[in-house]
């Protein structure tokens, strides 16, 4: 008999939602994970919660309440001279949050039965993991089915060398002490837009340099236009076609020079983020050795079901590629966990939702109308400003639409694309809807309560027919 059903091998948004799964569902789990915090102790919960998404939103939720308080507050009637901030109780209180998150996930290891076990696994064979402790000790266990969830890493550049201290990259740049008062972005992805916002709201002078000549290339055109004009009016500097081809440090300074249609241009900076993507994490895995097969990008290759080419090795999140998104990656955590466990599961890759959480924010699911005048799909549009909105309004802000794209014929939802204060809670009733397959039609009968953001989604709705109330 096998140690266990089943050995998870990275504890990240993917890793630790299937092993918690497998457990639910009676299947005896152990979740392997190598991450240490830079006091040693393991943590769990991988990129996401440690270096990803939730220290960024704490971080970038900080930021906002200055950049309120600097810009808005005395619109309120809210004074407040004498307005200062503390980077290291900021960075004290992303944390705290990191900790509790952190240690929750420990809990709920505890609660549902999961093994934590801590160290590098490599596959030793099909059904075998072999892990290596932090002191170099060994230890080889069964498993009948071993779930891959072994994550990304930031891509290096060679241009622009991580020197950790000028030169940073995602995890750098979420650790600044203080703020820099002049900062160069590469990328202009989701990572890249996100800490640039930090940094800018709390006064660095951001500049971005983006080798592709469209902003946010995957996203709706008009969203994309609208955000670049906002994010030029909060003061960001942002260089299409700009292709960065060397970054050198010298009295305190990184010099980047880079190539767009100009020629040759140079940026001085006091840091720099490095923000150009993340690749799989496959280091020392022995993946390939088993006969899994890796994609030239590095990706292990899966069909629909997550399952690689040796049937009992599945693998999920960051290191198959497709969005890179922690919840991409935990709904194929539990697809997995209910395959292995002999029910059905499939996943709804058309619905996953996109968030870049700027100011304003940006969502969207499902496709844009580029997508769909390339497949030859006959659409209608329903858009809808904030700037009609009475909740916006209320707010103080009152950037960016929400835009439905549903089908000609049968008024299917095709796409729904917000930018727009709240859009990444505003974005989850579109997304419902689509998994639903609900019609326009839909959104337009179903009533939003007043005054609220998403009344404006329900406004673009009956702007598909040409009806909306307000605008
Ligand atoms: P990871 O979270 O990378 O976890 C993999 C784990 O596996 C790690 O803990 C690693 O230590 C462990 N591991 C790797 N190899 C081994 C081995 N051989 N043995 C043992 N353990 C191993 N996504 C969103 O959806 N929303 C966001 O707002 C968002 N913001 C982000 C902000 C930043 C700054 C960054 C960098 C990323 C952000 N992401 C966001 C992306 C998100 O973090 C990833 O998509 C997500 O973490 C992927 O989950 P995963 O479980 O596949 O891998
Ligand atoms: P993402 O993969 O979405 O996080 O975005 C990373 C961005 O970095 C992409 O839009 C790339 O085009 C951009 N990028 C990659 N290399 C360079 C470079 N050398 N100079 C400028 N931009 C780059």
């Amino acid at each position: 008999m096998a140690d266990y059903n089943v050995i998870v091998i990275g504890a990240g948004p993917a890793g630790y939602v299937a092993a918690i799964r497998c457990a639910q569902l009676g299947l005896k789990t152990a979740c392997v994970d190598k991450w240490v915090t830079l006091d040693g102790n393991p943590s769990l919960g991988g990129t996401c919660l440690n270096v990803g998404c939730i220290p960024s939103k704490a971080l970038l939720d900080s930021s906002h309440h200055y950049d309120f308080m600097q810009k808005q507050a005395a619109a309120h009637g809210i004074q407040c001279d004498n307005l200062s901030i503390d980077i290291a109780a900021m960075q004290a209180r992303k944390a705290k949050i990191i900790t509790m998150l952190t240690t929750g996930i420990a809990s709920l290891f505890k609660k549902n039965k999961v093994a934590h076990l801590f160290g590098t696994a490599h596959l030793a064979g099909d059904k075998q993991v072999e892990i290596t402790a932090q002191d170099g000790n060994k230890q080889t266990l069964t498993a009948d089915n071993i779930i891959i969830a072994t994550g990304s890493v930031p891509v290096q550049i060679p241009v622009a060398p991580i020197d950790d201290h000028l030169i940073v990259n995602s995890t750098g740049a979420l650790a600044f002490d203080s703020v820099p008062k002049r900062l160069g972005v590469i990328g202009a992805g989701a990572i890249g837009l996100e800490l640039g916002s930090v940094w800018n709201r709390l006064g660095s002078q951001v500049t971005i340099l983006e080798a592709l000549p469209n902003f946010l290339q995957m996203a709706d055109r008009k969203i994309a236009a609208a955000t670049l004009r906002e994010m030029k009016k909060q003061g960001f500097k942002i260089h299409l076609g700009a292709n960065v081809t060397s970054a050198t440090v010298a009295n305190e300074e990184v010099t980047v020079t880079y190539e767009d249609k100009k020629g040759s241009q140079q940026l001085v900076v006091d840091k720099l983020i490095v923000a150009v993507g993340r690749k799989p994490n496959t280091e020392s895995l022995g993946a390939a050795e088993l006969g899994i097969q890796i994609t030239d990008r590095g990706f292990i290759q899966v069909d629909d079901h997550c399952r690689t080419a040796v049937p009992s090795i599945y693998a999920i999140g960051d290191v198959i590629g497709g969005p890179m998104l922690a919840h991409k990656g935990s709904e194929e955590g539990i697809v997995v966990a209910e395959l292995i466990a002999g029910q059905k599961s499939e996943m709804s890759y058309e619905t996953i939702p996109y968030v870049i959480y700027t100011s304003p924010e940006v969502a969207w699911v499902g496709k844009t109308e580029e997508q769909l005048k390339l497949a030859g799909v006959e659409y209608k549009v329903g858009q809808f400003p904030f700037m009609a909105s009475g909740r916006a309004r209320a707010h103080g802000d009152t950037s960016g639409m929400v835009r439905i794209l549903a089908d000609a014929q049968t008024d299917r939802l095709l796409g729904v694309h917000i930018l727009g204060i709240s859009a990444s809670e505003l974005i989850a009733e579109a997304v419902v809807a689509m998994a639903f397959e609900s019609s326009a039609e839909d959104l337009a009968k179903t009533i939003h309560a007043h005054p609220t953001l998403s009344e404006a989604v329900h406004e673009a709705a009956l702007g598909v027919d040409g009806r909306m109330i307000h605008a």
